[in-house]
């Protein structure tokens, strides 16, 4: 999809005069460094084109314009109101990649994560989560739902479903990939579809071994103890292996080369 130049900031409706990072520059700076991201350390990114298909484009550096949102959020919003929010992820993510031990402890402990200040801590990184949906539905030139705007200025219901996940082949072969960093598709129900007045949105997030599923007003069918709720001081890990052994040992030959 093309994305056109918004011109409100869908937060407050003011000009918008930034674009977020689409995949965080603090993020890419921490597992890549500062860049720029040639020769040895070049790093390719994959995107889709206007049809859908996958293509290949080498990234520069941790702000090139190509990973980030049009300009959708106002300097204010982006730069003053939503900043705690970015630090807060900032925090989560560094633990996540520091702490491998939370794959055998099965659950992430928001107060090891954020320290005593855990319940306002978290409910900034629930933000971000809400921030980075917002950005990216309005990049889409899809509604975002008053909810997520309300949520952000503190006067909304958590309707959006969060989850964690381990990705263990991942895990298995980070070493080499070095951590991949990226988005999943977006996903939609428009209200004509699901019998919601609403629509419904899903989309994910990966880092490194992570994976983190974001699903607001998504029709599922079970519920599980995997949803990060605000105020609960923990929250369950999902592990899980896509590849099967036979693909697992292909994938070790080709980068390891001869038997595995
Ligand atoms: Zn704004």
């Amino acid at each position: 999809m093309k994305w056109s130049e918004p011109l409100n900031c869908w937060i407050c409706g003011k000009h918008a005069d930034t674009g977020e990072h689409k995949i965080k520059k603090s993020l890419l700076t921490y597992i890549y460094g500062k860049g720029p991201y040639k020769g040895d350390n070049s790093l390719s990114h994959f995107r889709k084109d206007e049809n859908g298909r996958d293509f290949l484009k080498e990234l520069q550096g941790p702000n090139a314009k190509q990973i980030k949102f049009p300009k959708n959020i106002c300097s204010q919003c982006n730069n003053v109101k939503t900043q705690p929010f970015d630090f807060a992820y900032d925090a989560f993510y560094k633990y996540l990649i520091e702490n491998k031990s939370i794959i055998d402890d099965g659950f992430i402990d928001f107060e090891k994560v954020f320290g005593s200040n855990w319940r306002f801590e978290q409910e900034n990184l629930y933000k971000y989560f809400l921030k980075l949906l917002g950005c990216d539905l309005d990049a889409h030139h899809l509604p975002v739902p008053d909810d997520i705007v309300n949520c952000i200025n503190g006067i909304g219901d958590y309707r959006l479903e969060v989850e964690f996940s381990i990705n263990l082949d991942k895990y298995l072969f980070d070493p080499y990939f070095k951590g991949l960093i990226g988005t999943g598709d977006l996903s939609y129900l428009s209200k004509d579809i699901y019998s919601n007045d609403k629509n419904s949105y899903k989309w994910s997030i990966f880092f490194s071994y992570i994976n983190i599923d974001l699903w607001f007003d998504w029709p599922r069918y079970s519920k599980n103890n995997f949803s990060f709720r605000i105020g609960n001081k923990s929250v369950d890990l999902f592990c899980f292996s896509p590849l099967d052994n036979e693909q697992r040992i292909e994938v070790y030959k080709k980068i390891y080369g001869g038997c595995s």
